[in-house]
């Protein structure tokens, strides 16, 4: 793989742009593989990334019915940040973010990560309560956050109206190397990694079956044949209830669609990510200028990978008492992805009933932050079929065994 550098830019520019080679290739499925991983968004390709970097596993096969990065990945509203409450949760997120401060370079790829602050709004008594007890927790964990005032607020976002008449901004809990990046190169930059170790990252390829003999999992079926594996990845985000379903045991999760917007583009007028949990709404800028919005989840079970009226009129109706600016905005596009939610708004990094197949699964509204860590922590579980320190809290058994890691302040609330 060539290096993508400064020179190499100039040296292209001189040759009209027809010595780049493929960022990653497109090759057919061999027969056998050591470990696949079904799903080619970012968790699963950060999966098969750290096997490679990691335990030097690299007769890898990541599987992908559509297309490279085309599920939650490529539609997520790009947040990072790392505040959340329990120990095991900010421990995982934490490890994530300071990845992304250096995927980039690691990577050669530039993923557009721009730390440019979190900001949650406490906009009730007892969010703003909630948010003190989070800043307390986060400063024993080592994770680098504090709680603002409403003026520092105003300071920070001189767009937003501090003085609602139902939901005034009481303060918030700010997280300055939280922000952003771009989606879809965090999946590019992944599969050209892997593609370069000579892993195959196979695409249009669904996995329609799951064979197992004695407890473990031998092949899988997909739409380009039978593939025989020596371990299974499963990471499929929404459609993980379907995977397991496949090989045999159930999950302790439910789908849901989560939808996001963008305006049309604007000049420049807000740098940091505002988060409104108690009105369900967070909105940040796009390098374009859009203004990118979210809002909640369905509130039903559903496979609907697209955006409904309703939800844009609910989620700016929410978001304009605090920035009446929005309601003279043109929204452009709307979508939808369908997420997959535990019960304690946790995720599942776990062996399962079958000895050689392991799940990854359950970050519902806010799992693109953990992109490189959860991939961190999957790879260590299959290449040692065992959970490492960052894992190890998040078996599907803890449903089973009454351990909930809660989240549902810190992860309630779709991003
Ligand atoms: C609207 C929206 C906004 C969000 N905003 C944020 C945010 O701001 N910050 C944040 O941290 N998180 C956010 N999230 C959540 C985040 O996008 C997801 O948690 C994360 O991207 C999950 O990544 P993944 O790689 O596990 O899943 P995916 O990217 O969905 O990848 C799973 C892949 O598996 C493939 N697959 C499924 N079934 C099969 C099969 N049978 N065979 C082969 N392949 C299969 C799918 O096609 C898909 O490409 C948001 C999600 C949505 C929908």
């Amino acid at each position: 793989m060539r290096r993508y550098s400064a020179f190499a830019i100039a040296r292209e520019a001189f040759r009209q742009h027809k010595g780049w080679s493929e960022a990653w290739s497109s090759p057919e499925p061999r027969k056998q593989y050591d470990v696949v991983i079904v799903g080619a968004g970012g968790h699963g390709l950060a999966t098969a990334y750290y096997l490679g970097k990691r335990f030097g596993i690299t007769n890898v096969a990541v599987i992908e019915k559509g297309w490279l990065g085309g599920g939650n990945t490529g539609r997520n509203t790009t947040i990072i940040r790392s505040n959340y409450l329990q120990d095991p949760s900010a421990a995982l997120y934490e490890k994530s973010r300071a990845l992304f401060e250096t995927l980039s370079q690691e990577l050669n790829y530039n993923i557009m990560f721009s730390p440019r602050g979190v900001m949650m709004l406490a906009q009730t008594e007892h969010e703003k309560r909630g948010y003190l007890r989070t800043e307390r927790a986060n400063a024993l964990q080592g994770v680098q956050t504090r709680f603002i005032s409403p003026s520092e607020v105003r300071r920070l976002v001189p767009i937003i109206n501090i003085h609602g008449p139902r939901y005034p901004v009481l303060g918030a809990l700010w997280q300055e190397r939280g922000g952003t990046a771009r989606h879809d190169a965090v999946a590019w930059g992944f599969a050209r990694a892997c593609s370069a170790m000579g892993m195959h990252v196979i695409e249009q390829c669904a996995v329609t079956g799951v064979d197992s003999a004695n407890g473990t999992v031998t092949a899988v079926n997909t739409t380009k044949g039978r593939i025989a594996c020596a371990k299974l990845g499963i990471v499929v985000a929404g459609h993980s209830g379907a995977l397991a379903d496949m090989a045999g045991f159930r999950l302790p999760v439910e789908s849901v669609a989560l939808q996001a917007l963008v305006s049309e583009p604007i000049k420049p007028c807000m740098d940091v990510v505002v988060m409104a949990n108690t009105v369900h709404g967070y909105m940040s800028q796009s390098d374009k200028g859009e203004m990118v919005i979210g809002g909640g989840a369905d509130q039903f079970n559903n496979y609907t990978q697209r955006g409904s009226w309703h939800h844009i009129e609910e989620t700016v109706r929410a978001l304009v008492e605090t920035f009446p600016m929005i309601s003279r905005l043109k929204m452009l596009r709307q979508w939808g992805g369908i997420v997959d939610m535990t019960g304690d708004r946790s995720p599942i990094i776990s062996k399962t009933p079958l000895g050689n197949c392991f799940i990854n699964c359950g970050w519902g509204t806010g799992g693109f932050k953990a992109t490189p860590g959860s991939g961190w922590a999957m790879a260590e579980l299959i290449a040692r079929g065992e959970p490492g320190p960052l894992a190890e809290a998040f078996s599907m058994t803890r449903f089973r065994e009454g351990r909930f890691i809660d989240e549902s302040v810190a992860a309630g609330v779709a991003h």
